[in-house]
């Protein structure tokens, strides 16, 4: 089997010489939890970063504050109606305020070393895709970039001579397990899930859950769209999708095992026989220091593994009846094309709803489902060839599942 390594995978092995400069980054999804986080990690290593652009949403004065703290630049909200706040948040600081899409555009296109890219959803498409385009390096946390266009971003990364890093924890460790090894030797991939709140919970009962129950994550600490995906798995269906792309692995040589102290987030099966597994306490300082500092090593405040004090670690087989949006997701995955696209926006879609008590846990699944359906029957399925026609595909699918919900 033929794996795609990430271009500079083999200076893995090399010793990072010491920075003179500090690394120059840009983060887009600033003020979320994994902006959030990166700011921690750059905090926790003095002179080893300088921040360039700060990018957030709709939350102008937590954007203001973030760039503050980081020392920006340049700060973008993307939502016009937060500008007010954002300017008002700057005030008597040197820092370049801008609003709309456009803006974060800018942010994106700032020189830098690497690019965080952590905006939720759809949303983070666009600016993440442009600087891929202008050769930046790109740290994606942002799940959707991959599966809405993951054949044009990988094409992109590809054709501007530079290299995506895995900043999704499973992927993370993915990565780090493959170490040294040739990719031809791999076997398999395994990406784990925590199994999320409703792991034991009977089919009954995860069918009458309330937003509040499945916001309540076991382990992860998370914003609320991808704490709704741990959920009901589709999380873990969007991460094969992603593993799929980053990797260059077909979706038969990808796994899902379900580990509910989330511990080990991937491991990598080699044609030996020999599994490596990479573990890390579940905090997203983790992977989020080893795309900063790659290819050395950036000390954080994680908390560390005490696998005496855990003393056992379990695994079992995902229950495809309990949480069929995995094997919907799986599906899609299967059918490739535009359906990964579909898929995302009906689960945005339905997620939405559910968080706004308008469908039922269960629904979830049954409307991605039903658009994947459609889509199949409508389109020709052909894979987003551009940012405007994935965004194309999402925007319908979007509509449709938004009829459904109705
Ligand atoms: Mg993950």
């Amino acid at each position: 089997m033929q794996v795609q390594l990430l271009p500079e995978y083999e200076e893995q092995t090399a010793r990072a010489a010491p920075a003179a400069e500090p690394r120059r980054l840009v983060i887009l999804g600033a003020t979320g939890s994994i902006g959030r986080s990166t700011a921690d990690v750059i905090e926790g290593a003095p002179g080893g970063f300088s921040v360039e652009a700060v990018a957030g949403g709709r939350d102008g004065a937590s954007l203001a504050r973030m760039a503050i703290r980081l020392g920006a630049r340049f700060a973008a909200v993307s939502d016009p109606a937060a500008y007010a706040d954002l300017k008002a948040g700057l005030s008597g600081h040197a820092i370049e305020a801008a609003a709309g899409d456009e803006a974060v555009e800018a942010a994106a296109l700032h020189e830098s070393d690497l690019l965080v890219a952590a905006i939720s959803g759809a949303a983070g498409v666009g600016p993440t895709h442009a600087a891929l385009a202008a050769g930046r390096k790109v740290a994606l946390a942002n799940k959707e970039c991959l599966v809405c266009a993951g054949d044009l971003f990988m094409r992109t990364a590809a054709e501007a001579g530079t290299s995506i890093l895995p900043m999704d924890s499973e992927h993370n460790a993915i990565f780090q397990a493959l170490g040294a090894s040739s990719a031809d030797d791999v076997e398999e991939m395994i990406l784990t899930a925590s199994g999320g709140p409703f792991r034991t919970w009977d089919a009954k009962a995860i069918a009458a859950a309330t937003p509040e129950q499945a916001l309540a994550h076991p382990n992860w600490s998370m914003g609320p769209k991808v704490t709704i995906d741990s959920a009901t798995l589709m999380n873990k269906g969007l991460e094969l999708i992603e593993a799929h792309h980053i990797f260059g692995i077909p979706a038969a040589n990808l796994g899902v095992l379900v580990h509910p102290q989330s511990i080990v987030h991937g491991l990598v099966s080699f044609a030996d026989g020999a599994v490596v597994a990479g573990l890390a306490c579940p905090d997203m300082k983790v992977p989020i220091a080893h795309c900063l500092g790659y290819p050395a090593r950036v000390p954080t405040s994680a908390r560390r593994l005490d696998l005496a004090a855990i003393a056992s670690l379990s695994f079992e087989k995902p229950d495809f009846d309990r949480f069929p949006a995995l094997g919907v997701a799986m599906a899609a995955l299967e059918q490739g094309g535009s359906m990964p696209t579909v898929l995302n926006a009906a689960n945005e879609i339905a997620v939405e709803a559910f968080l706004a008590r308008r469908i039922g846990f269960m629904d979830i699944a049954r409307i991605v489902e039903a658009c994947c359906a459609a889509q199949a029957r409508e389109s020709n399925g052909r894979a987003p060839q551009s940012v405007a026609e994935a965004l194309a595909v999402d925007r319908v699918s979007r509509e449709r599942a938004r009829r459904m919900v109705e």
